[in-house]
C-alpha cells in the first residue's frame, strides 16, 4: 500500500537552530533562527543549507520556548551592544508552515525592543511573490529577497549579487504598486480588442 503524504499541522514552528552570531545582518549581531523546510521549487543549485530543506516534525518547537530563548539571548546581545538583529532565515522563513511564526516571532520583539532590535528576514521569495503571503509584513524591518545562485555568488552581503537587500518601506511601496497595476489591469474582455 502506498503510504500518504499528509501536510503537517501548523500548530508550531519548525526550527533547525537558533545561534547568536555577527554576519546574518551586515552591521549588527544577531539572535539568527533558522527555520526548518524550503519550499523553493525547484531548490537552488549549490543551496549553502540542504539540510532545512525538509519539513519534518522533527523540528517541531513549542512557540513559547522559542520566543523565550530568543528574548534570552537578544537580551545577552543588549547587555553588551546597543542595538542588535533578530534575523529569520531557513529554510524559507516565509514558508505556509513556518510564515506565522516568523511574524508572531518579529512582532514580539520589535514590541519589546522597538528601534533597539532591526528584524531582518531571508526568502527566495521577491516582492511580487509576498502579495500570496497572508501574514502583515510591517514587523519585518529589512529583507533580503531572492534566491541564492551560485553564478552571481560574491563575498560579503548578501551572499549572491542578484538578492536585493531592502528595508520595509521600499517593500510595502512596491506590494502597494503591484496591487494598483493588478486593480487597473484591462479586462480580458478589452485586451481581445
Ligand atoms: S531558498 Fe534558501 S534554503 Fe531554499 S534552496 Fe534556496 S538557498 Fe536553499
Amino acid at each position: 500500500m502506498m503510504s500518504q503524504i499528509l501536510p503537517l499541522p501548523k500548530v508550531s514552528p519548525l526550527v533547525r537552530t537558533v545561534k547568536v552570531l555577527y554576519g546574518d545582518h551586515p552591521k549588527l549581531p544577531s539572535v539568527s533562527v533558522y527555520f526548518q523546510g524550503c519550499d523553493a521549487t525547484p531548490k537552488c543549485f549549490d543551496c549553502h543549507n540542504p539540510e532545512t530543506w525538509t519539513f519534518s516534525n522533527d523540528f517541531s518547537v513549542d512557540f513559547d520556548y522559542l520566543e523565550s530563548k530568543v528574548l534570552e539571548k537578544l537580551g545577552i546581545l543588549f547587555s553588551r551592544y546597543p542595538r542588535a538583529s533578530l534575523a529569520l532565515l531557513g529554510g524559507e522563513p516565509l514558508s505556509m508552515h513556518n510564515r506565522v511564526f516568523a511574524y508572531k516571532l518579529a512582532k514580539v520583539v520589535k514590541e519589546r525592543y522597538q528601534d533597539r532590535v532591526v528584524t531582518i528576514l531571508y526568502t527566495w521569495r521577491l516582492p511580487k511573490d509576498l502579495l500570496d503571503v497572508d501574514i502583515p509584513l510591517e514587523y519585518f524591518d529589512e529583507f533580503v529577497m531572492g534566491r541564492y545562485m551560485r553564478e552571481y555568488a560574491k563575498e560579503g552581503f548578501p551572499a549572491s549579487k542578484n538578492q536585493i537587500y531592502l528595508d520595509s518601506v521600499s517593500v510595502l511601496t512596491i506590494i502597494d504598486s503591484l496591487k494598483k497595476v493588478w486593480l487597473n489591469r484591462p479586462s480580458l474582455t478589452l485586451l481581445r480588442y
